[in-house]
């Protein structure tokens, strides 16, 4: 079985920088890690590997230093790491993101059949949750969206069995592969790295892509190729915590009266 991981080194903080003139992410100076949830689906990943047989291949696109993140899933053991990496990658939108990340998966796939694409539920800066059913959609593949639990693969059927969330519970789903899942924190603990491949990940050389490399073309990605733009960045205002209506519990009527009073007087209703 074959998995391609996609991860996002984002910044370890909820303090987004963002630059106030272009309105982008200001990655440079900010201390990174790797996107939480996409370690999640690196180790749901090795797990089937290590089940299954088979082989993780993890992708990254961003700048040089995006190295890091590979090297840090690198110490967990996964067997093949590219970066993506050009300048004309800069300034994609999600739409051009999933299109550079689909073409990398391409070209992946042609030299080593790809059987499941698991992604983060969504990046913790970004947040749009927008790549990963963007990947899906270009590839065509079924796509399952929240995954808490891989309960099984049947490698003769093609088929994965496995549990998403939904608002009320969860569903229980049997796809068949190749097929992409984003997934959530509760599949599963992440492994610690052991000692032999901390030492292999010391001295490591991802491969690095660019834009050639994965036959992308320049109207599809960068600025040209996103759609959208952002007009305006802001933290929102915090909203005010709400009045509490005494006896509510023990005289709800006290209560019901203490508010018809109250809205009449501020004449809401
Ligand atoms: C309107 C708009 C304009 C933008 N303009 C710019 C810009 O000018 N410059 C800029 O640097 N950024 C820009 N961004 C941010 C950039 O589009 C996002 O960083 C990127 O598309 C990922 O989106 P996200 O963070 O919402 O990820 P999500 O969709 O929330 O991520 C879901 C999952 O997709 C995968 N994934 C996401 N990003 C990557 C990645 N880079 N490599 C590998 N896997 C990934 C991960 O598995 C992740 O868990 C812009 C975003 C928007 C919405």
């Amino acid at each position: 079985m074959h998995s391609v991981v996609c991860i996002k080194q984002v910044p370890d903080t909820t303090e987004v920088r963002i630059d106030p003139k272009t309105n982008t992410l200001m990655r440079e100076g900010v201390p990174s890690i790797v996107n939480p949830f996409d370690m999640h689906a690196v180790e749901a990943a090795l797990k089937l590997r290590d089940e299954y047989g088979g082989k993780v291949t993890v992708i990254t696109m961003g700048p040089p230093q995006a190295v890091e993140a590979l090297r840090r899933v690198k110490t967990l053991g996964v067997d093949r790491t590219i970066l993506l990496s050009d300048r004309a990658f800069a300034g994609s939108d999600t739409l051009a993101t999933s299109y550079i990340i689909t073409q990398a998966v391409k070209k992946i796939d042609s030299e080593d059949a790809v059987d499941l694409v698991l992604c983060g539920k969504q990046a913790i800066d970004g947040d749009t949750a927008q790549v990963g059913p963007g990947i899906a959609t270009r590839l065509n593949m079924p796509l399952v969206t929240y995954v808490i639990d891989i309960d099984s693969v049947d490698t003769e059927k093609k088929t994965i069995t496995l549990k998403r969330s939904v608002e009320n519970g969860r569903t229980a789903l049997c796809v068949e592969y190749p097929m992409l899942m984003t997934v959530l924190k509760e599949l599963n603990e992440v492994r610690y790295a052991s000692l032999p491949n901390m030492i292999l990940a010391t001295n490591f050389k991802a491969e690095v892509w660019n834009k050639d490399d994965i036959g992308a073309e320049m109207k599809n990605m960068g600025l040209d190729g996103s759609p959208t733009a952002v007009r305006k960045i802001f933290s929102p205002p915090v909203r005010e915590c709400g009045e509490m209506i005494p006896h509510g519990i023990e005289q709800p009527d006290v209560a019901v009266h203490n508010l018809i009073e109250k809205l009449s007087h501020n004449k809401t209703i």
